[in-house]
């Protein structure tokens, strides 16, 4: 069958929709009814925030489009609160894994679409991606997102094998423990496929919720041409009992203030559609430039850098219970401004062309093989170093949705504000393991200062002993110990 074909019939049940949940007039008219709000609105805004509670979309409208930096300055402070009270500060580590670069697709920004013919094509083999994840755990990695073009050699029983292959290489040191998928939308059919074979978080990003602009960017007759199966793929992975989804937009390829408002509304309707189960994460790329792709340098709607800022403590004061993900598409210094108010998850030691870490290069040393370019190429090590000095601490854990603690499960669990009972041990756990097996001595001087710096949060307190009895056991070579 055609590939295209493929879908037809399920394309067609969206085109009969008199609308989506994504009404771009609407989120217009928010934008400019909130055009200069005084600082009264702005605070008036916080205060709800403060609270940590989901905003509506014309409350993040007034965040949106404060531009008193005084104002500015007390969004970004209360970022950083709501992140340390609903995440603590701790950090999340995870590397890509690149399995395929083939794709029938032609969107306009990326190095994969299929009429860029400088792209060197490749599909992983399993002997491949075993290679690949044997380094990726030698250096220290515990997650991966595995990321796939969406190609004829690349549909779901191939990724259900990859994603199988990746939990069954073992080393001395330990294993992937979760992995998440970045892939084109599916069925919901599709969708439980994964769900059997244990991913972690499912994501696909809509890239841009403005209709017109979608539709320029994505070709008629490419799959990704239809703006609505991709909008309603997390309904599906919800149908089927995929309830751990990341959502995220492209920022640069439409006004930076109307896609956090899309990503606001995709919230809404999952929540109000999924017994309040929004998005475990949300993502937030620039477009970087890609060999072959000229809209990738410099397009006309690139964030800079402070409105970059901005739009991160706006999603972070918007959706309080929402992973935010910074990748490493952005510059070291970026990245260290971002995390203090709302990100909680980074990658690091990220190789991106296919086949990368095999190769031991530094992903932006590849440009024939890749998406598009890293700006924080660092080693895993140094990353974890540097967040160790901030006082931070990194973590490796994977406790949750092995414990099933996803979707309703999970959104509970957050909305109580217990996340830190777990989260905080398991950080400790796996931060400890992490030094024990990969760190270099000055990183080891780092974490473990770190360590018993979190560790006297917890003095006191009945689960202060469990803690100290698994850091003996990991000191004595047990692993993979969980709260
Ligand atoms: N092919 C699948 C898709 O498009 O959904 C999944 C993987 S795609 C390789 C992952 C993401 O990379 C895309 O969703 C897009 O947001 C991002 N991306 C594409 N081109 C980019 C560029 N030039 N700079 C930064 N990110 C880019
Ligand atoms: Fe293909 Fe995804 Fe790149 Fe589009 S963004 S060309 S679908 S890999």
């Amino acid at each position: 069958m055609n590939f295209l074909e493929k879908y037809k019939k399920d394309f067609a049940e969206y085109d009969k929709l008199d609308h989506d949940f994504i009404d771009d007039d609407k989120i217009w008219s928010q934008l400019n009814k909130w055009e200069n709000p005084s600082k009264e609105d702005v605070r008036r805004v916080l205060k709800k925030a403060e609270q940590c509670i989901r905003l509506e979309p014309e409350e993040t409208a007034i965040l949106l489009q404060n531009k008193d930096t005084g104002m500015t300055f007390e969004m970004f402070e209360l970022a950083r609160q709501l992140k340390e009270e609903v995440y603590g500060d701790r950090i999340v580590f995870f590397a890509p894994l690149y399995i395929s670069d083939e794709c029938a697709n032609n969107c306009v920004y990326c190095g994969f679409r299929s009429s860029n013919a400088s792209m060197h094509r490749k599909t992983l083999s399993m002997e491949e991606i075993e290679q690949e994840v044997r380094i990726m755990i030698e250096e220290g990695q515990k997650r991966t997102v595995l990321v796939y073009g969406e190609s004829p050699a690349t549909q779901v029983d191939f990724m259900c094998d990859t994603v199988k292959k990746v939990y069954s290489v073992k080393t001395e040191h330990g294993e992937i423990r979760r992995a998440n998928i970045n892939c084109a939308p599916l069925t919901v059919d599709e969708l439980r496929k994964l769900k059997e074979v244990g991913i972690g978080t499912f994501q696909v990003f809509q890239e841009t919720y403005h209709h017109e602009t979608y539709q320029k960017m994505h070709p008629k007759g490419t799959l990704k041409g239809h703006y609505r199966w991709r909008l309603y793929c997390m309904d599906r992975a919800q149908q089927a009992g995929v309830d751990d989804n990341g959502i995220g937009v492209l920022f640069g390829l439409y006004d930076w203030r109307f896609e956090v408002m899309g990503l606001l509304y995709h919230t809404i309707h999952l929540e109000e559609t999924f017994n309040g189960v929004g998005p475990h994460t949300i993502s937030f790329p620039r477009i970087t430039p890609a060999t072959g792709t000229p809209f990738s340098i410099n397009p006309k709607y690139a964030v800079s850098d402070d409105d970059f800022k901005k739009l991160v403590a706006a999603l972070r004061l918007s959706v309080p219970y929402t992973g935010l993900i910074c990748t490493a598409r952005e510059p070291d210094q970026v990245r260290r401004e971002i995390l203090k108010f709302g990100v909680s998850q980074i990658d690091a030691g990220t190789r991106i062309g296919v086949g990368a870490y095999a190769k031991s290069a530094k992903a932006n040393e590849l440009p024939e093989t890749e998406q598009f370019t890293i700006n924080d190429s660092r080693s895993l090590d140094s990353v974890i170093g540097e967040i160790c000095d901030m006082g931070r601490i990194p973590s490796f854990c994977t406790a949750c949705y092995r414990a099933g603690r996803t979707g309703e499960q999970f959104m509970k669990v957050a909305k109580s504000k217990f996340v830190h009972n777990y989260c905080i041990p398991n950080a400790i756990f796996t931060l400890k393991e992490y030094l024990l097996d990969y760190a270099t001595p000055e990183t080891k001087v780092k974490g473990e200062q770190v360590l018993k710096h979190h560790m006297e949060q917890f003095k006191g307190e009945p689960v202060y002993q469990t803690i100290l009895e698994n850091l003996i056991k990991l000191e004595s070579g047990e692993r993979d110990l969980r709260l």
